[in-house]
């Protein structure tokens, strides 16, 4: 290792206070290093306790104060007439797939057969529809509490 390395390897230590027994042992032979850490050690003290970012006043208290004036965080709902209005328009899609220029296409394409996996799938889109809707609305159904009440009794 050279000066510069035993110097960084100085630096890069986080307390200044103490030399690595490498840099003592450097230090034995090198003058140049000898007149140059202490001069750096002397620097970085001088800097010690000053911070980068320093206020004229002690801000905390308004700081902690309009945190605490923050609105806790709200989820997104979805309000009622989207879920009614979509969920209609996915049972009225559902029902008039038949009568569209674009399934009579597919069934000229495919044949009759196609039919069932296409109403399995429709069956799947409306029954994760109803899944969410009532996972979302579990207070209005009366469930919430009775999920709690059975979440309380089984980490008893
Ligand atoms: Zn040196």
């Amino acid at each position: 290792m050279n000066c510069e390395d035993h110097i960084s390897h100085y630096l890069k230590r986080e307390s200044i206070d103490r030399l690595p027994f490498l840099v003592k042992i450097h230090l034995l032979w090198c003058g140049k290093c000898r007149r140059e850490i202490p001069a750096l050690r002397k620097n970085l003290a001088a800097y010690r306790g000053i911070f980068p970012y320093a206020m004229k006043r002690d801000m905390s208290d308004s700081i902690m104060r309009s945190v605490c004036k923050m609105l806790p965080y709200k989820r997104g709902a979805v309000s009622e007439s989207k879920w009614i209005i979509s969920g209609c328009i996915l049972l009225g899609s559902i029902f008039l797939m038949p009568f569209n220029n674009s399934m009579q296409w597919v069934r000229d394409s495919f044949g009759e057969f196609f039919d069932i996996p296409l109403t399995i799938v429709m069956g799947m889109a409306i029954s994760l529809y109803i899944t969410l809707f009532a996972a979302s609305h579990l207070k209005n159904f009366g469930l919430r509490s009775k999920i709690d009440r059975i979440l309380a009794k089984e980490a008893q």
